[in-house]
């Protein structure tokens, strides 16, 4: 079997679509246009390259794009004021500050002032809480985004399948474990203490793989015909020694015969991420405006 792949940057640009559809209309009939805020502390170039993306992107899709920079050295009071700046602000519907931040700040202590309306990352714990009960809130992006190329290519009815997500971080195994729960599957989680991993890679109809290894899941950990979502980005050496190339935490070539649906890296999750940041920040809009979530 050859695995069918998952076209995560055609998906993220229909979403994109949708979204610019959706902030035209709210501008339309309620003269609202939302406005996302970026805040970046320090110079990391992978960060910079994707806050500019962010940016580009927020514009594109007709919403109103804020972006501030902080030095590497400046304090963490600093940053904490630019939030509650940012939170006060009414043409500010979504605050996101990009992770990670310089080791003398405390990223707990800064999401958590987010006001949780306006938390586009999902990452606070009233979010992380509503979540976990299956309350309406706004859902981190990554798992987000998996969550859709998913139900897309399995018809949208998930219940009864076996889900295995590696991985259990905050941003992406565990809110992606609440989300195919919510969708009722049977879903387990995996970590690095998990024993057999790859046995219990193996029952899933649904493999997440969120790890931070690269190639870590073979093609014999995947069982025939499972739909196989690889969320790692991880850059290694070229087998030839000129430079680099991105790949995931699954082995592409050897899952790829194996799987029923795969998604590629790059080309997968990746492009869903921001798309799916758009998507929250015209739900949160449109909920702080007392308005139904967008379809
Ligand atoms: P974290 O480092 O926060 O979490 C990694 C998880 O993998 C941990 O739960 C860890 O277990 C588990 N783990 C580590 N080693 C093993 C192992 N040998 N077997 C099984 N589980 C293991 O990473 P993130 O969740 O932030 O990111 C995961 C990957 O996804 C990274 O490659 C990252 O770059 C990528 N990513 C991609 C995004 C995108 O937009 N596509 C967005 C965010 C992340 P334990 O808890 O026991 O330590």
């Amino acid at each position: 079997m050859t695995a069918q792949v998952i076209d995560g940057k055609a998906f993220a640009a229909g979403l994109r679509t949708r979204v610019a559809a959706g902030v035209a209309r709210l501008k339309a009939e309620h003269g609202i246009t939302p406005g996302l805020a970026v805040v970046l502390v320090g110079e990391d170039p992978a960060s910079q390259v994707y806050v500019r993306n962010k940016g580009e992107q927020t514009r594109a899709a007709g919403m109103n794009s804020f972006e501030f920079k902080l030095p590497a050295d400046a304090s963490e009071q600093e940053l904490l004021e630019r939030v509650a700046a940012l939170n006060a602000d009414p043409a500010v519907n979504g605050i996101l500050v990009q992770l990670p931040l310089p080791r003398h700040m405390d990223a707990a202590k800064v999401i958590d002032l987010i006001d949780p309306a306006k938390d586009v990352d999902g990452f606070h714990v009233v979010n992380a809480g509503k979540l976990a009960v299956g309350a309406e809130g706004l859902v981190p992006c990554t798992p987000l985004g998996c969550l859709m190329l998913v139900k897309d290519r399995l018809g949208g009815n998930l219940a009864g399948l076996n889900a295995v997500v590696i991985g259990r971080s905050n941003i992406v195994g565990k809110p992606m474990a609440h989300l195919l729960l919510k969708e009722s599957c049977t879903v387990t989680i995996a970590h690095s203490k998990t024993r057999d991993l790859p046995a219990l890679a193996r029952s899933a109809d649904i493999l997440v793989a969120a790890v931070g290894i690269p190639q870590l899941v073979k093609g014999d950990w995947v069982k025939p015909g499972a739909t196989v979502i690889d969320v790692g980005i991880n850059r290694v050496p070229k087998l030839d020694g000129s430079g680099t190339r991105l790949v995931g935490d699954v082995d592409y070539a050897s899952a790829a015969e194996v799987a029923g649906h795969i998604t590629p890296v790059p080309g997968g999750v990746g492009p869903m991420t921001i798309a799916c940041l758009l998507a929250n920040c015209l739900t949160a809009a449109c909920a702080q405006a007392g308005l139904p979530k967008p379809a």
